[in-house]
């Protein structure tokens, strides 16, 4: 890996499935390297299609707007809320997530994909425990096609990491990905990442900007809720011969 490690600035993009991925996962994080002057880019590859037709989809239904595209536009705002109060520029691509049943091209997603990313100097993407197959399928085809000049690292995915299946999971076979192995061709060191109290707050207030979205994540409507979820605990992970950037020093 090849990251600056002596300045702390970087340019970085983190690769969110979803509208709301990145700052779930890593909202403090984002907050840090912000504040700390580093370029942050958060971008949505199944961020919808704003000019679909019909009806909502299932997981749509409950935010009671008429068609899917009144949805798309709403999330988005959502969004540009959440990442804006971070200070980390959202870039949506026009795919939808696996709610919808349509054909998926992975050519199309990677033409819209690969700009954005040949801008970083350190690439975040979905690493554990990758149990949502749009997760699955956004670390796959970056790591089946990215320059391998750019730095990849892998973040824990909230609010599936904190789940007890998962941390049943991580106590006895580590967080390894037999797929991210096999393409980086080495296992992957994982570490929770230095945040520190303003970080944390400036994420749940992020998250409250999901207003649609609270009661679809269990958060029962309430942000105040998310302060009491295991989403404290911030995880990266780089290969096992590598070592983290000085912007994302170990706690
Ligand atoms: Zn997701």
């Amino acid at each position: 890996m090849t990251p600056d490690t002596h300045g702390s600035a970087m340019s970085i993009v983190v690769v969110s499935p979803h509208l709301d991925d990145a700052v779930l996962s890593l909202g403090a994080t984002m907050h840090r390297l912000v504040a700390d002057g580093s370029a942050v880019t958060a971008v949505t590859v199944f961020a919808g299609d704003p000019d679909r037709d019909g009806a909502p989809s299932a997981w749509d239904v409950p935010r009671g707007l008429a068609t899917a595209a009144e949805v798309v536009a709403a999330r988005r705002a959502e969004d540009a809320t959440a990442l804006g109060s971070l200070g980390v520029r959202p870039v949506w691509l026009p795919f939808d997530d696996d709610a919808h049943l349509v054909a998926r091209d992975p050519d199309a997603i990677w033409h819209d994909l690969e700009p954005v990313l040949a801008e970083a100097q350190l690439v975040l993407l979905p690493g554990w425990p990758l149990v949502h197959g749009d997760h699955r399928y956004t670390t796959r085809l970056v790591l089946a096609r990215i320059d391998r000049r750019i730095p990849a690292m892998f973040y824990g995915e909230m609010p599936y990491a904190w789940k007890p299946v998962s941390a049943a999971r991580a106590l006895l076979r580590g967080r390894s990905n037999g797929e991210i192995v096999h393409a980086l061709g080495e296992d992957l060191t994982w570490y929770a990442v230095r945040v520190n109290a303003a970080d944390l707050s400036a994420k749940y207030d992020a998250l409250a900007g999901y207003v649609g979205e609270l009661p679809a994540l269990g958060f029962d409507g309430r942000p105040s809720g998310v302060r009491s979820l295991g989403l404290r605990r911030e995880m990266l992970a780089h290969p096992a011969s590598a070592h983290a950037p000085q912007a994302l020093a170990r706690r």
